[in-house]
């Protein structure tokens, strides 16, 4: 008898770990997702880039998953007829005191593999690529490229629906049962036995993972990035990416401008703490998720080590002349009335350890045949098809 499969979550991770399920013909799949379409949450709230793995630590599952899921990526547009377009990236040190970080991101750069990197050390270089940046060295990836993740999520789905999946929208997986060696599912509205079950909740992944009773650790800290729009009329002013050289001490990439798959540039995102799991905008308040990262053990930790940060990026989401300042920092030509209104903003699932520390990798977790993907921000949409094969390969038909 074919294997039945529940997958929590119609984000792109959930649905490309159906589509790689059904195609290999490992069982019948049910996919569950408690909005009314799917992408809803980071998978269609993000920067839409195609990392090239510049950033992340030799030999990590994100070095690992981000290159090999950028190629499948780019392979799947091609497929699909989906935009998919290398506008290239530059990571540009500003001033001398950057120049040892942006060795580093170099180096790791190398180490991952990243295809035609090439290093900038004048100014003339740099403008032939962005004639409008200052910075005194840079590194280049050229091949890195924006898509639309939300309509590659769709077309994926398209394929676990053709091959007999089942993807059900509006249900909220609610509680999760252990019955001998399968697992009962109940949303609100019906009820599933499985013999496996693969949860990739994001924002909620540590609520789906206590509903079996996983480790309440590592919890979900919600991070907002918000996005200021460039008005049309200035869009020369970028040519492709512009990033800064980001802190190490942070998990995140800090503000950039990126020119959209449709040719709208963006300038962001932040990293404010959300006051809700799906808290896009500051008066979005959920006191339960708010008094519990709280009372989080590592809270402490966390507030001490990265106080300073903190104060910073909220000053600079509540006082748009700071924001600003940091974006003009790369283009003195930007003027602050380019900066439309804010126009967008996702909200990260960034995993954090009971001593306080932000969970850099991605990070998988297994009770008995529910296997729980616990940390899966940046670049996991980049890295979807390789979480997928990884998850599959290791965890889910690990013993197969
Ligand atoms: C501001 C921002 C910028 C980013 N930029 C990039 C980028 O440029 N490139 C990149 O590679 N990555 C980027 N990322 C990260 C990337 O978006 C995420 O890593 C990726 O989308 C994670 O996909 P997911 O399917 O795990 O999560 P999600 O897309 O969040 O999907 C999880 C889904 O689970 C559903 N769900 C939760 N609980 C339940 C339940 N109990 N029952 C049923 N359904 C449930 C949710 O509704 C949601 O749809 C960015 C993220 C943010 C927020």
């Amino acid at each position: 008898m074919s294997e039945r499969i529940g997958i929590i979550g119609g984000g792109i991770v959930g649905i490309a770990l159906a589509r790689a399920l059904v195609r290999r013909g490992l069982g019948e799949v049910t996919v569950f997702e408690k909005e009314g379409r799917l992408a809803a949450h980071q998978t269609g709230h993000n920067s839409g880039v195609v990392h090239a793995g510049l950033y992340y630590k030799p030999g990590s599952l994100k070095a690992q998953l981000c290159v090999a899921g950028r190629d499948a990526i780019r392979d799947f547009c091609q497929e699909k007829g989906l935009p998919y377009r290398e506008v290239g990236k530059l990571v540009v040190a500003v001033d001398e005191s950057e120049l040892a970080a942006l060795a580093d991101i170099e180096q790791r750069a190398r180490a991952n593999g990243v295809p035609d990197l090439v290093r900038i050390d004048d100014a003339a270089h740099l403008r032939s690529l962005e004639p409008h940046v200052a910075g005194v060295a840079a590194v280049h990836s050229p091949h890195t490229a924006v898509v639309d993740y939300a309509a590659i999520t769709d077309a994926m789905a398209d394929d676990v629906r053709a091959a007999g999946g089942a993807i059900l929208l509006g249900e909220e997986v609610v509680a999760m049962q252990l019955e001998g060696a399968a697992v009962r599912v109940r949303t609100q509205l019906s009820e599933h036995v499985f013999d496996r079950v693969i949860a990739c909740a994001g924002l909620h992944s540590d609520v789906v993972a206590r509903l079996v009773g996983a480790d309440p650790s590592p919890k979900i800290l919600p991070f907002r990035g918000e996005y200021w729009s460039l008005n049309p009329d200035r869009n020369g002013l970028v040519t492709g990416m512009i990033y800064p050289v980001p802190d190490p001490r942070f998990p995140f990439l800090g503000v950039h401008f990126t020119r959209g798959v449709y040719d709208d540039i963006h300038v962001g995102p932040n990293a404010v703490p959300a006051l809700a799991r799906e808290g896009y905008r500051w008066l979005t308040v959920s006191p339960k998720d708010t008094w519990d990262s709280l009372r989080w053990p590592g809270a402490g930790a966390l507030a001490k080590q990265h106080w300073r940060m903190g104060v910073d990026e909220i000053s600079g989401s509540l006082l748009k002349p700071l924001y600003y300042r940091k974006a003009r920092r790369f283009i003195p030509e930007l003027r602050m009335s380019d900066l439309t209104a804010k126009t967008a903003a996702g909200v990260r699932a960034q995993a954090w350890g009971r001593d306080g520390a932000l969970l850099d990798d991605f990070d998988v977790d297994q009770v008995g045949p529910v296997t729980l993907l616990r940390n899966a921000p940046s670049p996991a949409a980049t890295s979807s098809m390789a979480i997928a094969d990884y998850v599959i390969d290791r965890y889910v038909y690990a013993q197969a």
